[in-house]
């Protein structure tokens, strides 16, 4: 990795500080296969959780550029060969984007590590790689996308095709930066649209830099156009965009009923939804309590709890309760807060100020409300955004920590009889993102596998991802998936062709 070494040096206590600063290549804009400058000229600044310093200033895109990526992002769709080329000539591209993805690897991890506090080795051996991988899986795909033929009756002959959808508009937040980058991108440029992305204001440095191995691999210009910006302005213009045909947002839920007002009062265009969860993680009586406790709080520490399946409300049954508690917190005051360029790192800062505040209230609120703050509670060090594993029993469900998503590294652990009650306080929740079981028992993993409202659910794992299991939410988590040919589909709409057929005896 090209770095610039000896930046200011932490003094937050950590036993080892890592320096490996990426030389930041691209700040600019990417629109029609070039890097440009806002038109207003504006900037706004990245910065590095780990310090609060400033990482590099980045071009400031708001409606106007919108405007102008839209425009090019039109031409290509409506005029361009993207969407025209056979399926395998769009493969054969994306399989040399993400050629050049694997080759770029750890400099693409040194990005998203310093932009948004992610442990490198992780985002090296699982984030980079598993981004050129999900582009491979709809390279495989582009080829796949057909219609079907129809008989609606003797006199008709029918077939449907599958089109396009035409420009999407992609907004995307900071948390996995890599991963959500390619699962908005890698189905819509399968199917043959053309797409304006806004990343978010946190973490824009690996889109751009994804933006420029696209252009390398030969992806047509105007087809993929990342513009960094803020919500408010570059995402709502996105979203309330006439010429954007469709909208593909992962975020809080929040925003998300703004983007849906937005797409209604403008142009109608569909969008799909990726919203926030507060998923349960369900322990029965009969699990390895020591396994049970390990995966329960890599649920709730994983990306520092910055994620949207997190397991952030853990059941435990009364049984093993007392004993998995003990474990827990063991386990949870062993775990390793530090540099996310340090291999020893488990966990790095949070994303930014507002979220390490955001979170500790959170904190402060749960104490206020009477929960038991079994460990953790306070920031790490004196520098940056780095909080302690958290923990607080006694949590009764109504408490905002048991109902909010916090999204940081806080878990509210309850304690519960029988199948019947950890259905209902599992489902006890407007969100309806993933949750997780553990038991050998087949049945009650059956039962409550079924009963659980949410997109997806874990049986005896956690986190267990895969390009071709699909990703999304039930009730206010959202609607739409991403991952699996589910996503394919939301970028692809049906047009059906019906002909007569005069005498036909058939
Ligand atoms: P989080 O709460 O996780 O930061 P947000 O939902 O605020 O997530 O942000 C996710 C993405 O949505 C970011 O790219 C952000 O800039 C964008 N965004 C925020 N507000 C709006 C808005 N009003 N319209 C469109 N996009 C927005």
């Amino acid at each position: 990795i090209p770095t610039r070494t000896n930046m200011t040096s932490l003094s937050n206590g950590h036993p080892s500080s890592f320096f490996n600063v990426p030389i930041i290549k691209f700040t600019k804009l990417f629109i029609n296969g070039q890097f440009l400058d806002s038109l207003s000229g504006k900037e706004f600044e990245t910065i590095d959780p780990r310090t609060g310093d400033v990482i590099a200033r980045i071009s400031e895109g708001a409606k106007e550029d919108i405007d102008v990526a839209v425009k090019a992002a039109r031409v290509a769709f409506d005029y361009g060969p993207w969407p025209r080329m056979p399926g395998a000539e769009r493969a054969r591209i994306m399989m040399k984007w993400a050629e050049l993805i694997d080759e770029n690897t750890k400099e693409i991890a040194a990005l998203d590590a310093i932009d948004g506090g992610k442990l490198y080795e992780r985002c090296k051996t699982l984030d980079i790689p598993g981004a050129a991988n999900t582009i491979r899986y709809y390279a495989g795909a582009a080829d796949k996308i057909h219609g079907e033929v129809l008989k609606p009756s003797r006199d008709l002959h029918a077939y449907t095709l599958m089109e396009p959808i035409g420009v999407v508009g992609h907004i995307i937040p900071w948390n996995f930066p890599s991963t959500m980058f390619v699962a908005k991108v890698g189905p819509s440029l399968a199917a043959g649209c053309t797409m304006v992305l806004k990343p978010a204001e946190q973490t824009p440095l690996s889109a751009l830099f994804y933006a420029h191995l696209a252009k390398l691999a030969g992806i047509p210009d105007g087809v993929l156009n990342v513009v960094p910006g803020f919500g408010p302005t570059a995402g709502a213009a996105i979203s309330s965009h006439m010429d954007i045909d469709k909208v593909s947002f992962t975020g809080s839920t929040e925003v998300g009923r703004e983007i849906m007002r937005a797409a209604a009062s403008s142009n109608l265009k569909p969008v799909s939804l990726e919203l926030g969860g507060k998923s349960p993680f369900i322990i029965f009586d009969d699990a390895d309590i020591d396994k049970a406790a390990e995966l329960a709080l890599m649920g709730i520490l994983f990306n520092k709890g910055e994620i949207c399946v997190a397991g952030s409300r853990v059941f435990v049954q009364e049984g093993i309760y007392d004993e998995f508690e003990k474990k827990l917190v063991e386990k949870a005051q062993a775990w390793v807060v530090g540099d996310p360029f340090d291999p020893k790192s488990q966990q790095g800062p949070q994303v930014d100020k507002k979220q390490f505040e955001k979170i500790l209230s959170y904190i402060e609120h749960g104490k206020r409300e009477g929960a038991t703050l079994l460990t953790g509670g306070k920031r790490v060090g004196n520098k940056g955004y780095y909080i302690e594993p958290t923990i607080f029993s006694n949590v009764k469900e109504d408490m905002l920590i048991a109902q909010h998503e916090i999204f940081g590294p806080v878990m509210a652990l309850m304690k519960f009889k029988t199948i019947e009650d950890a259905i209902k306080s599992a489902n006890n929740t407007r969100y309806g993102l993933a949750a997780g079981i553990v038991t050998q028992n087949l049945d009650i993993a059956n039962t409550v596998s079924r009963s659980i409202r949410a997109g997806i659910v874990w049986i005896n794992c956690y986190f267990a991802f895969g390009n071709d299991i699909p990703y999304g939410g039930y009730k206010m988590s959202g609607f739409g998936r991403d991952f699996g040919l589910e996503a394919l589909h939301k970028y692809l709409q049906v047009k059906s062709v019906v002909t007569p057929i005069y005498n036909s005896p058939w």
